[in-house]
């Protein structure tokens, strides 16, 4: 797949320096913010979210790389996120834990599909705990069905029916819970049920997933557990 190439950098400039040097950058952030006094912070923060949007600047990428180690590169079609820069353009403060009513291998080809409108960025295996990555956590992945939570969410779907709880194995929930220990430490959330929430917890979004067995103790104090070990 070619949409993730680096093909829209010019040659010889460094990845991270946005286009019209660092100096355009700070004058304009700084100049804004400075005249907007009390709002200033908020205002920053909107004002470099746009930067990084339209500025030319993308993260650099490289074509398979993942996120969290030994997971498999599985790319969603493009239709189903959108590139980002996070957390450089929207901060990453949520994990969204999902549970598709399917297995592994259908979840995946149904988030190949550009027809489908969503994917998140990690699928987990119930047999094995084995983790597919389709979307870059820099990317916001259309999954929680709220425009706020995908942008500000990392979500993982766990494959298996709400109402089936054979399908919550201790290898998925194991394997899960070192994913999301890595996702806290690398952007700084707290590992709790506010920062770690169900689907089903999203405002706004009426859904059952990840249903009524997914055990939320035994999995924080996993993620606990997994996150002072790393
Ligand atoms: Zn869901």
């Amino acid at each position: 797949m070619g949409e993730h190439s680096a093909g829209g950098h010019s040659a010889g400039r460094g990845p991270r320096e946005p286009r019209g040097g660092p100096g355009r950058r700070a004058l304009l952030v700084g100049g804004a913010a400075g005249a907007l006094g009390v709002g200033g912070f908020a205002a920053r923060d909107t004002l470099s979210r746009w930067w990084w949007r339209y500025s030319g600047s993308e993260t650099p990428r490289v074509e398979g790389e993942v996120d969290h180690a030994g997971a498999e590169w599985v790319p969603a079609s493009s239709a189903n996120y959108r590139q980002a820069s996070r957390p450089r353009d929207y901060g990453i403060d949520r994990v969204v834990i999902h549970m598709p009513e399917a297995t592994y291998p259908i979840t995946l080809r149904v988030f190949q599909d550009p027809g489908h409108g969503a994917a998140t960025h990690y699928v987990v295996r119930s047999e094995d705990g084995h983790i597919a990555q389709l979307a870059r956590e820099l990317d916001v992945a259309y999954h929680a069905g709220h425009q706020g939570f995908n942008e500000r969410s990392v979500g993982i779907e766990h494959e298996g029916w709400a109402d089936r709880p054979e399908y919550l194995t201790d290898a998925l929930y194991e394997s899960s819970a070192r994913l999301v220990a890595g996702i806290c430490d690398r952007y700084g959330i707290p590992v709790d049920r506010e920062h770690i929430v169900g689907h089903n917890e999203v405002p706004d979004v009426v859904r059952v997933c990840p249903g009524p067995h997914w055990d939320w103790d035994r999995y924080i104090e996993l993620v606990r557990r997994a996150a002072g070990a790393a």
